[in-house]
Formats: structure tokens, C-alpha cells, sequence
């Protein structure tokens, strides 16, 4: 069936993913691409049209056009890499997702407030080198996929090696424990939470510490990082699950209060440390869909038991863009900006 609107995106992150799902779910897509991506999705069939930019900074000049080619936009996290905040409030073609939650996301003061407001565990934050009592991580402001984070000791460690860094950095405990992440789907019209999938991220080199014995590693000269470089599935015990719904229950509870009434809907994804005594540490919280669904276009063991079909996060908001559509809520599932 072909519906009166074209899912659009731009052409990086979870793309495929997302016109793949809005394709099954019977929209017209449109990737907006640069001229090195142009032929990597111009490949795939379930694209019907392709519209390839010199750069992305063009992207507020394809506005008329995209009006007129009736586009509903499904961000994702390059927007926030390659539009400023302004750029994506400015837009008034229709917008899946509330963007009064990009200011609470984009500023770790603010995402700090949310989870804790939440009742979310937070890993503890230090002001000042001087009051650092156990090991700490140093987070650089803008670095991206834990680029340039520094692991340090203790307060002498720190003054060595991080108190000359120029950038505005967060020192935040460091947390020994399983990473995990996520991903939600929070549907407006049904009013309900699914946990759609999980990942753990791989990261070099901090993944890959474990397979030199402490003992070898002394007097090397080796500092963890953690630039990620893929993400590899995981199922949760069982056990842990119940917590991990009440967390995301709970955020959009909290963000109904902050972001105003629609709150935090469509995919999110937060980001956790567990810990041996099973407490999950929240680091931060993504406010869209993720890198790491891309391991799940095929669905994964928990989108089945809700689906019994193949139901990726990017198939899961073409969906609920459907139902919208189907029921005449189209209102509900876009931000208040968009003009129809
Ligand atoms: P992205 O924006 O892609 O999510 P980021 O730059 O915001 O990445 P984080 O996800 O905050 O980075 O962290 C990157 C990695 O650093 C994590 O996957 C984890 O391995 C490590 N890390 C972050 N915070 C902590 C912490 N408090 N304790 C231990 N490790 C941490």
C-alpha cells in the first residue's frame, strides 16, 4: 500500500535501517546522502530516491523541496554531528520525535537532572581534582564515542595528567562493571514501553586490556581508551529485566514533566554500567535511536516475543508512523513544529 508521505533521513548512522523499516511498512523513501555515500545507498532497492548533497551543511537549503516531496523526517545521531540545534528546532517539515528533548539531552548538566530525577543510579561526579577519592574517568565535552576519555587513579594521577587539559571536561567515578545499552521504544499511541534490544559496545583498546595479564601490563605504557569500534548483541538474565523497563518507564515519566506534555517518545536508548552486586549505573542517555540497533534489522530475541516478525527499531517507528496515519494521530508521533 503506498501511503501520502516519504520517510526521509540523512544518509549515515542507522539509514538503512530506517528506510529498510519504512519500505516494509509501505512509505516511499528518501535518503539525503553526500557525494561519497551517494552510491552506497542509491545500491539498495527499498531506497526510491536518493537526493546526494556536495556537504551536509546544505541540508537547511533542501527544506522547500523536501515540503513539496510531503517528507516526514526520522532523525537519528548524525543530526546531532551534523546540524547545530538551532538548525534542527528551525525545521518545519514533519519531525518523528519531540525536539523540546534535544536541549535536556545535548547538555550533561541537564541529562544529569532528568536521570536522577528519574531515580536513576549515577555515577558519582567530582568538582575539582582535589576531592577525587577513587579511580575516575575524565570525559572531554563534544568527544564523540569516547574518543580522547582518560582513565585516571586518583588525585595525583589527576594532577599529572589531566588538570593542564585546556577543553571543559566532566570527572565522573569510573565504574567497574558489564556496559550495557538499551534501546527502547516508547509508542504515544498505545502509551507503552517496549525494550526493543541490547548491545555492548567494543572498544579499543580498553576491550582488549584483559588479554594481557596485569602482571605483563606493568611498565608498559598503556592508557585505556574507549573509541568504539562495532557492537556485538546481548540478552539480559531475565531477572535484570523487570529493572531495565522500570528505568525507561521511568524516564518517560520524568520527561513528560520537563519536555512538556508528548515527553520523550519513539526510540531512546540508555546507557548503562552493572556492576556485581546487579545495579545498573546510568552514564547517559541517547534520545533517539542508536548505532547499536543496527545489529537487529532482522529483530531481535526481544522485539520477537512482541512481534513474531522480523521488527528492527527503525521497522518499529515506521510503524507507529503507519498506526498514526491509520488512526489520524499523525499530530501525536511528530513535534509540535511540524506543518502538514
Ligand atoms: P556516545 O555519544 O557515542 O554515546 P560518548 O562519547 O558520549 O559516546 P559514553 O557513551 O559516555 O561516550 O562513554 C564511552 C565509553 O566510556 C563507555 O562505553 C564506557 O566504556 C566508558 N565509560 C563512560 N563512563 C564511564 C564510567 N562512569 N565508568 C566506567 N566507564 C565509563
Amino acid at each position: 500500500m503506498n501511503r501520502p508521505y516519504t520517510v526521509a533521513t540523512l544518509g549515515s548512522h542507522s539509514a538503512l535501517q530506517i528506510l529498510k523499516g519504512a519500505h516494509d511498512e509501505g512509505f516511499r523513501t528518501l535518503a539525503i546522502s553526500n557525494r561519497d555515500t551517494e552510491r552506497l545507498y542509491r545500491s539498495f532497492s527499498f531506497i526510491d530516491e536518493v537526493i546526494a548533497l556536495g556537504a551536509y551543511s546544505e541540508f537547511m537549503s533542501l527544506m522547500d523541496e523536501l515540503e513539496r516531496r510531503k517528507v516526514i523526517i526520522v532523525p537519528h545521531g548524525s543530526f546531532v554531528a551534523y546540524l547545530s540545534l538551532d538548525q534542527q528546532k528551525k525545521m518545519t517539515i514533519p519531525y518523528f520525535g519531540n525536539k523540546a528533548v534535544l536541549d535536556w539531552e545535548a547538555s550533561r548538566e541537564l541529562q544529569r537532572e532528568w536521570l536522577s530525577r528519574a531515580g536513576l543510579k549515577l555515577p558519582r561526579q567530582f568538582r575539582s581534582g582535589a576531592e577525587i577519592d577513587r579511580p575516575v574517568i575524565v570525559k572531554l565535552y563534544g568527544a564523540a564515542g569516547g574518543k580522547g576519555y582518560m582513565f585516571i587513579r586518583d588525585a595525583h594521577d589527576f594532577e599529572t595528567r589531566a588538570a593542564h587539559l585546556k577543553e571543559a571536561y566532566i570527572i565522573q567515578e569510573y565504574i567497574i562493571g558489564v556496559p550495557l545499552y538499551i534501546h527502547y521504544f516508547y509508542s504515544p499511541l498505545e502509551n507503552k514501553l517496549e525494550i526493543m534490544s541490547m548491545d555492548r559496545r567494543y572498544e579499543t583498546n580498553v576491550d582488549s586490556l584483559g588479554r594481557i595479564p596485569a602482571a605483563a601490563q606493568e611498565g608498559m605504557d598503556v592508557d585505556p581508551s574507549y573509541v568504539v569500534v562495532g557492537n556485538q548483541p546481548v540478552s539480559l538474565r531475565e531477572s535484570m529485566l523487570a529493572e531495565a523497563l522500570r528505568m525507561g518507564d521511568d524516564v518517560v515519566r520524568v520527561s513528560k514533566e520537563i519536555c512538556g506534555p508528548k515527553g520523550l517518545f519513539g526510540a531512546f536508548c540508555i546507557e548503562t554500567i552493572i556492576t556485581p552486586d546487579m545495579q545498573y549505573y546510568v552514564m547517559e542517555i541517547s534520545a533517539r535511536i542508536v548505532a547499536g540497533t543496527n545489529l537487529f534489522i532482522d529483530g531481535s530475541p526481544y522485539s520477537y516475543l512482541n512481534y513474531s516478525e522480523p521488527m528492527s527499531t527503525g521497522r518499529r517507528i515506521a510503524r507507529e508512523l503507519k498506526n498514526a496515519l491509520l488512526t489520524n494521530n499523525l499530530r501525536l508521533v511528530l513535534d509540535d513544529s511540524s506543518v502538514l
